[in-house]
């Protein structure tokens, strides 16, 4: 474990943004690496599950069998993000790692991505500029959510124990707050982030 060590960052590499995920990372001076086993992510600190397409990363979960490994890093109260097609990921209908539903390109298609400035009280006073590409909408989520931003009525960035999700892109920008908060969570006491609540299933 990385508290009081340097931490290990893995982003998952089966498909999508992961490679802008290890620039930012790098930049923020975290030691990062693609994972694509079980045991690359058993050895990391912070999961990152990156946007692409959900369907094709659910298939390499399920063709590599990822789930489970995955499933251990967040009982273990270790870091999860989850970005767009990576928060689909997380959510009851996927890996259960959240107690939210999401509605896949509840935007429209990709000519109507949209980049907005979001208010996200626990990154501080200046907002966040943020790019939803054929973004997910959260329809429903139950009360061990915590949401930290939202667009219009939607929260977009929600974070459950160990489990920060955005449904937007923020690797896409040079704003590397969000990054820094998830780096951050992972010096948080173990007992804080196993409080979570239950995983949905
Ligand atoms: N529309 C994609 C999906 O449903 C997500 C898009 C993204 O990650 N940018 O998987």
């Amino acid at each position: 474990m990385a508290r009081g060590g340097p931490i290990r960052a893995g982003v998952l590499a089966a498909q999508g943004g992961f490679a802008a995920h290890l620039g930012v990372l790098r930049r923020l001076g975290v030691e990062a690496a693609e994972v694509r086993s079980g045991a690359e992510i058993e050895a990391v600190d912070l999961l990152v599950l990156p946007g692409g397409e959900s369907t094709t990363i659910a298939k390499a979960i399920a063709r590599d069998r990822l789930g489970e490994p995955i499933r251990r890093h967040v009982e273990a109260g270790r870091v999860l993000f989850g970005t767009c097609a990576g928060m689909i990921l997380c959510d009851r209908n996927h890996l259960g790692l959240i107690d939210a539903v999401a509605v896949r390109n509840a935007y429209g298609r990709q000519a109507q991505s949209f980049e907005v400035e979001l208010d996200i009280a626990a990154l501080g006073e200046r907002p966040l500029s943020a790019v939803f590409i054929r973004a997910p909408r959260i329809a429903e989520h139950g009360a061990a959510v915590e949401v930290l931003a939202r667009h219009d009525d939607d929260p977009v960035v929600v974070c459950q124990g160990s489990v920060l999700c955005a449904t937007f892109h923020p690797e896409l920008t040079d704003d590397l707050r969000l990054h820094e908060y998830a780096v951050a969570l992972c010096q948080r006491p173990d007992d804080e982030m196993k409080e979570s609540g239950s995983v949905a299933r």
